[in-house]
């Protein structure tokens, strides 16, 4: 049984697209939206990216059947917390968090008693705000539930066929099995762009304009990681602190021993890594996880 009125709270990269995939993908949808910033409103109101946008979080929730919340991590118990007098007693409250166990607890905080389905879709691209949505975001891309223990099947199913709708493949986990795989697919690489980028334009004996002139020979593809949402990726490593600082000891002694096998010449260990490595690309792309073509894609007309 699918939703026929929906309220997504937080209009950014992910809501916006979450609004677009649920109006072109659900028929007869009603998407009602809100965002805590007045000029996300207005900018969502003139390029009609719901049916409605509230001008109050009360006022959002106040008929929904599923709320989805698309607000950053640490702007989840607050946001729910504003929902809360307003919301419908079987209003289903789902959210598209990058870590889950954080997320979950402040949910149950603050919603006591509401059927929870936290999620987290594996999608996204480093732009932000209402304009940068777009519908076919979450096609072929995995959706990965983390209901607490006792929620309602029935509830998971529905959230789950949700997801599926808008073109989600969808998977179930523990939030804190989620935080640990998400923090080596995703939080560690986003931290060692975030170090590369900020390593090079640190550098005093290579100047800027010859970093950003020669960065096609792989910066440039660390830059498009390093160029996500400031206030998302400050949440997301702050909520899942210890995930994180266990994978960066693992990342830290690996490099060590590249760094040994250099040092030493051991040329055999260096390409049996990189073999290694080679074959993980071949695995993503035979997965469709990602453009099979060179250079991701990009012409070079
Ligand atoms: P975004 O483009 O920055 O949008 C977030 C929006 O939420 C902003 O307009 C923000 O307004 C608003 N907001 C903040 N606090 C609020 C509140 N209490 N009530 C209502 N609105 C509020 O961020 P995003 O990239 O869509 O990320 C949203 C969520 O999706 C995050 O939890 C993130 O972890 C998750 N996620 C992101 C990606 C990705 O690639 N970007 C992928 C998967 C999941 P202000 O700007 O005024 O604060």
């Amino acid at each position: 049984m699918s939703f026929s009125r929906i309220t997504v709270v937080g209009l950014g990269l992910i809501g916006s697209s979450v609004a677009l995939a649920a109006r072109a993908r659900i028929a007869g949808i009603r998407v009602t939206g809100y965002d805590a910033d007045p000029e996300v409103r207005r900018v969502a109101r003139e390029i009609g990216l719901c049916d409605t946008i509230a001008d109050d979080a009360a006022d959002a929730a106040h008929d929904a059947e599923l709320v989805v919340l698309c607000v950053p991590v640490g702007a989840m118990g607050r946001a729910a917390a504003n929902l809360a007098p307003a919301l419908p007693a079987d209003a289903i409250v789902t959210d598209v968090g990058s870590c889950k166990a954080s997320v979950v607890e402040a949910l149950q905080a603050a919603l006591p008693g509401h059927t929870l389905v936290p999620a987290h879709p594996v999608a996204g691209t480093e732009q932000s705000g209402p304009t940068a949505g777009f519908a076919t975001l979450f096609n072929h891309r995995w959706c990965i539930l983390t209901p607490p223990e006792g929620t309602d099947p029935a509830a998971v199913d529905r959230v789950a066929g949700f997801w599926r709708a808008l073109g989600a493949e969808v998977e179930t986990m523990a939030p804190d099995h989620h935080d640990r795989v998400l923090a080596v697919t995703s939080h560690l690489p986003h931290l060692i762009a975030y170090t590369i980028v900020g390593t090079a334009s640190d550098l005093e004996e290579v100047t800027q304009s010859e970093v950003i002139k020669y960065s096609a020979g792989g910066f440039r593809d660390f830059t498009r990681i390093a160029a996500s949402d400031p206030t998302m990726w400050r949440d997301v490593f702050l909520a899942n602190r210890e995930a994180v600082l266990d994978m960066l000891q693992r990342f830290s002694e690996d490099l060590a021993l590249l760094q040994r096998a250099i040092r030493w010449g051991q040329g055999d260990a260096l390409f049996d890594h990189f073999t290694q490595t080679r074959a993980i690309r071949r695995s993503i792309v035979e997965q469709g996880q990602d453009d099979a073509r060179a250079d991701f894609g990009r012409t070079h007309g």
